[in-house]
């Protein structure tokens, strides 16, 4: 899902890869402490700024008031700085001197940030400065975009554009009112992009890209070869996906929309063609195969936002994990405040989980996609509370697409019988046919999801790399957009456009390689504690709620944290060091089977080449 982590930031440069400890640069000076005082006071500073950094990033998601804004470019710059400071230090140790535990730490403060800033104070400040504006400007956006006479709120546009009864006119509006609003910040990413690069380069990195692949236990080139064949493995099902949506739009929209063309960004999904299940109702799912109604449920029931969390924390309890801390219920965020400027992307904080104080922020809606959300954030709440008694530089996901695969796989778990149990859905007889419907609504969310986020990645890389440089900023992105999604831009767009900047990871300078990752993961993850819990039967169908052996296999892998490389803990989770895509394939089988027939006679797939 498109949420986050709260820790994107700062938490993802905890890495680790063997292979790069042989590639330190070692200062001539001999080191004072010994290799595990060093580790130790190392731990102390950094997890110091982590604490202040963490709470200065809450206090903006919270309320983004220029003040916090300025609260929190100051923690974050002062956190590079010291982690930089670190970085150059650890480089005074030789890795196979101590203990293997502190040999891995060190390794970790080795790694650079993902988006580092430069050595440079002056250009350091530089980026702070250029992110910070970057920042208020989406900020500013959702609430307004622009022309005050006629603006409209981020979430408004949004929402029209998951419509599908609006008309295209509506829609290719509002798609253009959010879009348009990214030729503002153009000439500020292309300066935000330099800066990182620089800061990449300081670390020894080839550029800024190369340092976000690098955040896997693998090299760069590594990374984005593994990423390909995961991607390789979703492809067929997404292509056959779009060829049934495709088909549909035309029913819908008419000559807008061309057989064995890429669809209009604007006539599908949402405002970047990454989550489609609002057009469930167009797809011709047989009749008779309704999907239980999450949000109807949810409002049958009248939910508060905090029994809506409650739901979620219930599903961790029945698996033996303990109940949430008095100091989530007290600082946690749930609803939006009107008087406050809330940043309403939802996103989980570790304040201070050692001591408890682990906070919530999200605008609840009573929405099964709201339901879900809770999940994903809770995911990452018992993740950070699992690993506060590590050291702190194990106190991370195995990989950072752990972090955000973890509430998705108990949100998998949301099945029907699941509903029925916890009193969400009506106690009548569940029959087979309600499957397809049900996965059809998964599918439509999580295959396009995983394009856009190969869309978003390898724009981002070639950006980075220099492969897409500024003059094709736009060009480079739709190029993406139609190899990936099989998406088209809806009208002419040029160079004077900059239709990437108002995507939230893009502007906000956030990693975004874990999406993909975590979108096979879950499935992965989701496989083997139906195993654990001894499910038999076809895969969509499994529940692990309440499974205390789902839940002590699940636990073990959260305790571990980043404490060694993430294929060890996969190992043990579900028996194999390599994700595999095959159980996203195995989960949507009955889709599979659906699509193939709906889809004989049809022309799929379309033209890469961009006209
Ligand atoms: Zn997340």
């Amino acid at each position: 899902m498109d949420f986050c982590k709260s820790t994107e930031w700062l938490g993802a440069w905890v890495a680790t890869a063997a292979i790069f400890i042989a590639a330190c640069t070692r200062d001539t000076e001999p080191p004072k402490e010994t290799p595990a005082d060093f580790v130790a006071r190392a731990s102390e500073l950094l997890n110091k700024s982590a604490r202040s950094a963490e709470l200065a990033g809450f206090d903006f998601r919270a309320d983004g008031s220029p003040q916090h804004a300025d609260a929190l470019a100051l923690a974050q710059l002062e956190q590079g700085q010291r982690q930089a400071e670190l970085w150059r230090q650890a480089g005074l140790y030789s890795a196979a001197s101590t203990s293997p535990v502190v040999e891995r730490q060190i390794r970790l403060l080795r790694m650079p940030p993902t988006m580092a800033a430069p050595f440079d104070k002056k250009l350091a400040a530089e980026l702070a400065s250029v992110q910070k504006e970057l920042d208020q400007y989406y900020t500013n956006a959702q609430e307004c975009t622009g022309r005050p006479s006629t603006c409209r709120k981020k979430m408004d546009l949004y929402d029209i554009l998951k419509d599908p009864g609006r008309s295209p006119r509506d829609r290719l509006t509002a798609w253009r009112e959010w879009h348009d609003y990214g030729v503002g910040i153009r000439d500020r990413y292309r300066q935000s992009v330099e800066l990182l690069n620089r800061g990449a380069r300081d670390y020894g990195f080839e550029d800024a890209g190369a340092v976000l692949r690098a955040q896997y236990d693998m090299t760069p080139a590594a990374f984005a070869e593994e990423y390909e064949r995961l991607w390789e493995q979703v492809r067929p099902l997404y292509e056959s996906l779009h060829c049934h949506v495709r088909t549909k739009l035309v029913d819908r929209f008419g000559p807008d929309v061309s057989p064995g063309e890429p669809i209009p960004a604007y006539l599908v999904g949402d405002m970047w063609g990454q989550y489609w299940e609002s057009f469930f109702g167009l797809m011709g799912v047989p009749q008779g195969d309704n999907a239980v109604d999450v949000t109807q449920a949810l409002e049958n029931k009248d939910l508060k936002p905090e029994q809506v969390v409650q739901t979620a924390e219930g599903f961790f309890h029945s698996l033996g994990f303990e109940h949430l801390p008095a100091q989530f219920w007290k600082a946690s965020v749930l609803e939006k405040n009107p008087e406050k400027n809330t940043d309403c992307h939802a996103s989980a904080w570790p304040i201070d989980p050692a001591n408890n104080d682990v906070r919530l922020v999200i605008c609840m809606r009573l929405k099964d996609e709201d339901f879900r959300t809770v999940h994903h954030e809770l995911g990452h709440i018992y993740y950070y509370l699992a690993y506060a008694n590590q050291p702190f530089l194990f106190q991370d996901g195995a990989n950072p697409g752990f972090h955000e695969a973890i509430g998705d796989t108990l949100a998998l778990s949301i099945t029907p019988d699941y509903l029925q149990t916890i009193g969400l859905a009506a106690n009548d007889k569940l029959s087979g046919s309600r499957d397809l419907a049900q996965l059809m609504k998964v599918a439509l969310n999580t295959l396009p999801s995983i394009a856009m986020a190969a869309t978003v990645d390898h724009w981002r890389w070639k950006v980075f790399s220099g492969e897409i440089p500024p003059e094709r900023y736009n060009r480079g992105w739709w190029e993406m957009v139609r190899k990936y999604q099989g998406l088209a831009p809806p009208e002419s767009r040029g160079e004077a456009d900059f239709d990437a900047g108002m995507f939230f990871h893009i502007i906000k300078a956030r990693p975004y390689e874990q999406y993909l990752i975590a979108a096979l993961l879950k499935f992965d993850f989701y496989r083997a504690l139906c195993k654990a819990a001894g499910h038999t039967g076809e895969l969509h169908r499994c529940s692990f709620y309440g499974s205390k052996a789902a839940g002590d296999r699940l636990r073990a892998a959260l305790t571990a944290g980043r404490s060694r490389p993430w294929p060890d803990t996969l190992r043990e989770l579900s028996g194999s060091d390599r994700i595999d895509g095959a159980a996203l394939v195995e989960y949507f089988a009955p889709v599979a089977a659906w699509l193939k027939k709906q889809n004989e006679g049809r022309q799929c797939g379309w033209d890469n080449t961009t006209h």
